[in-house]
């Protein structure tokens, strides 16, 4: 046998000893191992990786010697076998099925989170929408229950038997405390872009000073708080005005009320 020939045989030796040779090539290893120190040498160096597989090739070795047939290596086998040679094949194969899915649970997790995203986002814009919405509502609830204290002072100061009553065209105005009050029972619908505007004449004041703007409801009634000192006021008058109110009265008065002081 030459030296690449014995070469060759020496890598046979090898996976002879792994158990992984077909029957055949194993009997002419064997034949060769009586007569060869050199890959006897290689066998026996062998032989702990062989036991390290948990494979015997010696129980090959027994069997094929008793006459029995040996299978030769199942894929369960042959895949620990070459785990054992070839550690990295096994690694790049386990690598392999890890890196594709985990690309793809990335992939799912980027539309996961975009989706999650959208959704959040519309759930904030819905947020957003209902607390501003609330905050409306709670401004109006405010201001619903400063008017509603309002009209219950008015009421409570119309019918107070100390408060001071003068008849005017239409209603009334009506004085309480520091409290003055113009309640209408029969005012006419103000014409088309027509409001009815108060005026004051403060004490010591050489002219009218604008005051609220009102309507009457559909029953004529209009009853208003007007925003001013009573007790400092010595006349209260209403005029039609454009909508919006007048610095300056601009039609003559439904009526001139002189307080008395
Ligand atoms: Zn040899």
């Amino acid at each position: 046998m030459n030296t690449s020939a014995h070469d060759e045989m020496l890598d046979t030796v090898a996976v002879y000893a792994l158990g992984a040779l077909p029957e055949r090539e194993a009997r002419a290893v064997r034949e060769h191992l009586r007569s060869c120190a050199e890959c006897r040498e290689e066998y026996r160096l062998l032989a702990p990786a062989v036991s390290a597989v948990g494979i015997s090739a010696e129980a090959c070795v027994d069997a094929a010697s008793a006459g029995a047939s040996v299978a030769p290596p199942g894929p369960l086998l042959k895949k620990r076998i070459m785990q054992q040679i070839r550690p990295n094949v096994g690694e790049m194969r386990a690598v392999r099925p890890i890196v594709w899915p985990a690309y793809a649970v990335a992939a799912a997790c980027v539309v996961a989170v975009l989706i999650t995203s959208i959704f959040n986002t519309s759930l904030n814009s819905q947020l957003r929408e209902s607390q501003t919405r609330v905050a409306q509502l709670n401004a109006h609830a405010a201001a619903t229950a400063r008017e509603l204290n309002t009209q219950r002072t008015a009421i409570a100061d119309l019918l107070s038997p100390d408060s001071q009553r003068f008849e005017v065209a239409n209603g009334y105005v009506i004085k309480h405390g520091s409290r003055l009050y113009i309640a209408m029972n029969a005012l006419p619908e103000p014409p088309k872009g027509k409001v009815y505007q108060a005026w004051t004449l403060r004490q010591g004041a050489s002219k009218m000073s604008p005051s609220v703007t009102f309507v009457p409801n559909g029953s004529g009634v209009a009853v208003v708080p007007v925003p001013v000192n009573a007790a400092s006021v010595v006349a209260v008058a209403v005029s039609v005005e454009p909508d919006g109110g007048s610095k300056q009265p601009t039609s003559t008065p439904t009526f001139v009320l002189k307080l008395a002081s």
